[in-house]
């Protein structure tokens, strides 16, 4: 069986097709700049050349089904037919405060999708759409949600409640949420396999640090913490957005300056964080670091507070989950920035925390171990793989037997 699983996001979609029992990857496609100019389309098949066209789409719901089409198509295609695709995972940002894992899709889920809309209105609307195209092209398939926010779902009230009127949290649903979800859990998961001692209780702290960055703090297969809120605005710093602030830095803003909410939406989200303070006009790490490496003090700065951010969430979640047996460093940062790594590690021995200077320079692609030898915390470098993430978590849901699903079998089971 073909396992297909589709993102969609607000101007791109990108779909996977993986066999079922090994996760191999046979094929993906990707439509992106969606309603802009400059719509492409792109191709590629395990053993076959990259194909990319230009075409014209203005939504998500054309996107979905060129895609699909093309996935067959005589001439252009990568599978004789759809028929091949037995279950479609489809990843949707929030699900709330009850969905816990992979759902089936039906009207119940649809409605969850929905009634969480207004909380993320940049993705959950385009993940419907997605669905809804989805459905009609593979109407033999089985069709599952993966939630952002289902593996925080289980953070315990001391965690997600904010010290605001209770009214806030019952009427309005103002609490922490979390995201990133998907990707904490599956390196979390990853990483007990080279923990030693019983999986159940090894402590560790996950740190995705991508265009988006958070942390979570993971034990006993159950986040207990993470550090976007309400929205993925709060926690860490980021390419271009604040995290953590003062809310009356707002109200102060809005009686001096008399900005709107459309423009403190764009300042905290789109005109701060690494950018910002580096001057550099881009939230992209490498940027930072080019000017950095040019002398320039701001973009030093800059990487010295994104990463003095981080260390103050890792000794936080030392301390709620009572000690460390490992960090992770995933996403794009993560994976690729020995700087913020050894950075955010500076300091913290009397955690145990001790990275080795050599492994952590080191190239390198898959997983790997990068903490001195005989340190008491393993720091781990494990790359994400969402798409993979959800492939499993589809197979697991309808297949629960599947070996190849394991992991997530004893997830459920904690
Ligand atoms: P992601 O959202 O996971 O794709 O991560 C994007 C972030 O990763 C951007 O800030 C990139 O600058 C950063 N990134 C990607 N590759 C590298 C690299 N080789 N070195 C440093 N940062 C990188």
């Amino acid at each position: 069986m073909i396992v297909l699983v589709i993102n969609a996001g607000s101007s791109s979609v990108k779909l996977t097709c993986f066999d079922s029992e090994g996760f191999r990857v046979l094929a993906k496609g990707l439509v992106e700049r969606v309603g802009q100019d400059g719509t492409t389309l792109h191709l590629w098949a395990s053993g076959q050349a990259t194909l990319c066209r230009p075409i014209q789409v203005t939504d998500i719901r054309r996107a979905v089904e060129l895609l699909l089409a093309r996935l067959v198509d005589p001439e252009e295609g990568v599978l004789s037919s759809l028929a091949q695709i037995g279950a479609v995972g489809h990843r949707v940002v929030h699900g709330g405060d009850s969905v816990t894992q992979p759902v089936l899709l039906n009207e119940n889920t649809t409605n969850i999708i929905r009634r969480w809309s207004a909380l993320a209105p940049l993705h959950n609307p385009h993940g419907l759409a997605g669905i809804e195209a989805a459905e009609l092209s593979l109407p033999h398939a089985v069709h599952v949600v993966v939630f952002d926010t289902a593996f925080h779902a289980k953070m315990p009230p001391v965690a997600y409640l904010y010290p605001l009127p209770r009214e806030l949290y019952e009427r309005d649903k103002i609490r922490r949420y979390g995201f990133h979800g998907t990707s904490h859990q599956y390196v979390y998961l990853q990483a007990l396999e080279h923990l030693p001692g019983p999986p159940e209780s090894r402590r560790v702290v996950t740190c995705h640090l991508g265009n988006g960055c958070s942390m979570a703090a993971i034990t006993g297969g159950r986040s207990l913490d993470t550090s976007m809120g309400f929205t993925p605005l709060e926690g860490l710093m980021m390419g271009t957005r604040c995290g953590d602030l003062d809310p009356a830095i707002i109200v102060y803003l809005q009686e001096r300056h008399g900005i709107t909410p459309a423009q403190v939406n764009d300042l905290l989200n789109k005109q701060s964080g690494l950018a910002a303070l580096s001057g550099v006009a881009s939230g992209d790490l490498r940027d930072i670091v080019e000017a950095m490496d040019q002398g320039d003090h701001h973009a030093l700065q800059a990487l010295q507070i994104f990463a003095y951010r981080i260390k103050k969430y890792l000794g936080s979640y030392a301390a709620v989950l009572g000690g460390l047996d490992a960090v992770v460093f995933t996403a794009g940062i993560g994976e690729n920035s020995p700087l913020i790594r050894r950075l955010a590690c500076q300091g913290l021995e009397f955690l145990g925390i001790d990275l080795d200077d050599s492994l952590n320079d080191a190239p390198g692609k898959g997983l790997r171990e990068i903490q001195a030898p005989g340190a008491a915390v393993k720091l781990l470098v494990i790359p994400t793989d969402e798409e993979l993430a959800i492939a499993q978590q589809t197979v697991h849901l309808i297949q629960p037997n599947l070996n190849a699903a394991g992991r997530y079998a004893w997830l459920t089971a904690q």
